[in-house]
């Protein structure tokens, strides 16, 4: 372009998502459709562009920048310098550029855009049926990475050589598989294979249709996705959701389902409008919903009103859906609590007890990711697990030095606070396996990579017993112990950008109190640095201590006990001998901690009205008696809670409305009646401490807050005295969000240490 006395050069760096999701040939389309010259490229720091030509298209493209950017991306912040003009010819893509700290964003993987949806279908396409199609739009990113700058060198993909037509397209600026990193197609991309017996038995399509066929027989079919293998079988049918149960040894946890579409959802569930917009993101993530028809076999999710729905996030799920022609259990293809099978020769080996089948092909998953779970609550979408399409969370959160945080032990994720802002990664899990345990070491080493994230300290748990506490340990880093309802707490001050102090109510199952005591019914005063223990449910022993998460009878013989009631327990002759012993130990104070846990006085209560007395996984107990409340949706009786003063500590005494219990019970009053009586009366003393203290906000957080009748309620009700409800979305309530406190926390004391 010809300099003139209006030229105009600027350089532009642009933060935020803006690698992965065609910004790059966005930018150059529209630099050349203002006909300006100059530059653009990846860095660690974003994308840095240079513009060069009329003072007003310079303008405009800034304009236009921002605009218009491509729907898959965010751009974050924006550095402005204005440059002398040195004459460039053309505008040109250059090469990435490694060096330079750190601070750009990874993109989650995408879900199929509505184009690539259409190449599939069609049949003149040259991917009609071609289950590895995406764009710059949409397809795999994180789980593909392997380092930064996000180009295909640095991905799984490395291995497929594009085809002619192909590479066409990836160097056509106007085409939308420009740079599209993952871009392949039938001739040159990743294919299908169906392994049956340790055997190829077919390949390609016609691998996928007999997946399929298998699937809709009853057989249970391991399907390898973005971030990991599924265990799918046909959800309609009872006897291989059962043969699933048994194989996986998992007895009553429910299973997620993936349905063709969501016509197909909404005749399974209730279908909200906040529900369709999580189901149809770009995240894809599993919604819990509330069914409607019980179509699915009752072996799905046993005794739960929910079902946990997903739409096909990949052409393979959604040809493969098409193919079955109804609804699937889709569950991580793993054994038991361990972490989810990736590779192909580990799958084989593992799931061979499990899968009737495998569907396989050959682009590496370079790092495992669960699908995320998520439920719309009060109108807004809350994060329950952080996976596919959501992790790594990115939080503008910056603090004064680089910390990891270690997490809990059953729901972990790890987290990294800096300077430069932080991250929650991909959801872990359970710790008690040694598989888990190496997922943990090597995504402290992987993220941290990646991200250029150094950290000085790590925030554990007080707790003796977590995993993570030795794991940590293990990095040969200074290691802090941060309180564990404290850092769930922090972990919602830190996603609200809030500084405190403020008051936050943290109810849970365990977390050690750091006073011998095991917590999990508390308001806390809190900021980063400091957390004042202001008020608490009241106390109980609980026989057996930890024992009791899998036993709820157990916390409801701590609560009569302290009662002196044990006897309205007697019903149960069967039970007399074993609660004798309970009752003993509890008395005599033998392996019975003492818990102000509210997931434990839910558990009682659960026990007490008969719901659930042993559970196999955690929270069943709690969730049956949110259950059971739902069905007596119009209740707004409640059972006292009383607010007595213990000190300057307030103490929310339980006793009255487990008295009323006892009665209801004894008069014949439903459970269901009772059990949402028993919500209220917990959302009554949510309140009454929250006004009794002046509070003007109130955050609500810990694993108790995933109940969605809880959580409304309380928003209902603080909203009625004037209180303004706050409370996480993006990072989980329950242990997930644990470690972002613990290194906000560790970061911030590590500081105020200094001065
Ligand atoms: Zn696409
Ligand atoms: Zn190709
Ligand atoms: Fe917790």
């Amino acid at each position: 372009m010809a300099q003139s006395t209006s030229a105009k050069r600027i350089r532009l760096r642009i933060g935020g998502r803006v690698q992965g999701v065609g910004f790059r040939p966005f930018v150059h389309r529209l630099a050349a459709e203002l006909a300006l010259t100059g530059w653009v490229r990846n860095t660690q720091e974003g994308v840095v562009i240079e513009v060069e030509g009329g003072g007003a298209e310079v303008q405009r493209f800034q304009r236009r920048l921002a605009d218009e950017a491509p729907s898959a991306s965010g751009i974050g912040e924006i550095d402005a310098v204005v440059l002398p003009v040195e004459g460039d010819r053309a505008f040109v893509i250059r090469d990435s550029d490694m060096s330079g700290q750190s601070r750009t964003l990874i993109q989650p993987d995408i879900a199929t855009c509505d184009t690539c949806l259409a190449d599939i279908a069609d049949p003149g396409s040259r991917r009609f049926r071609y289950p590895f199609t995406n764009c710059t739009q949409c397809g795999p990113r994180f789980s593909i990475i392997e380092a930064l700058p996000y180009d295909r060198g640095n991905t799984t993909m490395r291995a497929f050589r594009q085809c002619p037509d192909c590479l066409a397209e990836y160097r056509d600026p106007a085409d939308r598989r420009f740079h599209a990193q993952p871009n392949a197609c039938p001739v040159c991309g990743p294919s299908l294979e169906l392994v049956v017996d340790a055997r190829v038995a077919l390949r390609e399509d016609s691998a996928l249709r007999a997946a399929a066929e298998l699937i809709r027989s009853g057989a249970v079919v391991a399907v390898k996705g973005i971030g990991g293998f599924h265990l799918v079988a046909d959800a309609l049918n009872a006897e291989a959701v059962a043969a699933l149960r048994q194989r996986k040894r998992r007895p009553h946890k429910p299973f997620a389902v993936m349905v063709p579409d969501l016509s197909f959802a909404r005749d399974l569930c209730h279908v909200g409008p906040g529900e369709e917009i999580a189901l149809t993101s770009r995240a894809a993530p599993i919604v819990l919903l509330t069914q409607r028809s019980r179509a699915v076999a009752s072996g799905v999710a046993p005794d739960s009103p929910r079902l946990g729905v997903m739409l096909p996030y990949t052409p393979l799920h959604r040809l493969l859906l098409d193919e079955v022609g109804g609804p699937v259990v889709a569950t991580s293809g793993n054994l038991g609590d361990e972490p989810i099978c990736v590779d192909n020769d580990a799958a084989l080996a593992k799931l061979a007890g499990v899968a009737d089948a495998f569907l396989i092909h050959d682009r590496p998953i370079g790092r495992a990711v669960e699908d995320s779970v998520v439920q719309v609550v009060a109108g807004q979408m809350q994060v329950l697990r952080l996976g596919r399409g959501l992790a790594p969370a990115y939080l503008g959160h910056a603090a004064p030095i680089t910390a990891l945080g270690a997490a809990g032990h059953l729901k972990t994720a790890l987290a990294w606070v800096s300077p430069a802002g932080s991250l929650v990664g991909p959801h872990i899990g359970d710790l008690s396996s040694a598989a888990a345990r190496m997922v943990w070491q090597e995504q402290v080493a992987d993220l941290g990579e990646l991200h250029g994230l150094r950290p000085e300290r790590v925030g554990v748990d007080r707790h003796p017993g977590y995993a993570t506490g030795e794991l940590a340990a293990e990095l040969g880093l200074p290691t802090t112990p941060v309180q564990h309802h404290h850092a769930h707490a922090a972990s919602a001050l830190v996603e609200l950008g809030l500084g405190g102090p403020e008051l936050a109510v943290v109810w849970d199952g365990t977390g050690d109190g750091g006073d011998g005591t095991v917590w999990g019914g508390e308001w806390l005063s809190c900021t980063l640095t400091a957390c004042q223990r202001v008020a608490n449910l009241r106390a109980f022993a609980l026989p057996g201590g930890e024992h009791a998460v899998r036993e709820p009878l157990r916390s409801a013989v701590g609560v009569l006990t302290q009662m002196a009631r044990l006897d309205a327990l007697g019903g149960h002759p069967q039970y007399a001998r074993r609660l004798r012993v309970m009752a003993q130990m509890t008395e005599r104070g033998i392996n019975s901690p003492v818990t102000t846990s509210a997931g434990r006085l839910f558990d009682a209560v659960a026990a007490i009205l008969g719901l659930c007395e042993v559970a196999t996984f955690e929270g069943q107990a709690a969730m049956a008696l949110q259950y059971a409340a739902e069905v007596a949706p119009d209740e707004d009786g409640a059972l006292s809670m009383p607010v007595r003063r213990l000190g300057e500590r307030r103490v929310v005494d339980w006793e009255p409305a487990v008295e009323a219990i006892l009665a209801g019970r004894a008069s014949g009053m439903s459970a269901p009646l009772l059990a949402a009586r028993f919500h209220n009366g917990l959302v009554d003393a949510l309140v009454d401490v929250a006004v009794d203290l002046g509070a003007q906000r109130l955050i609500m957080t810990g694993g108790c807050f995933q109940n969605r009748l809880l959580m409304e309620r309380a928003v209902r009700a603080l909203m009625a005295a004037g209180i303004e409800p706050l409370w996480p979305t993006r990072i989980p309530v329950n242990d997930g969000g644990l470690a972002l406190g613990q290194a906000a926390v560790v970061a911030a004391t590590a500081t105020e240490e200094e001065h």
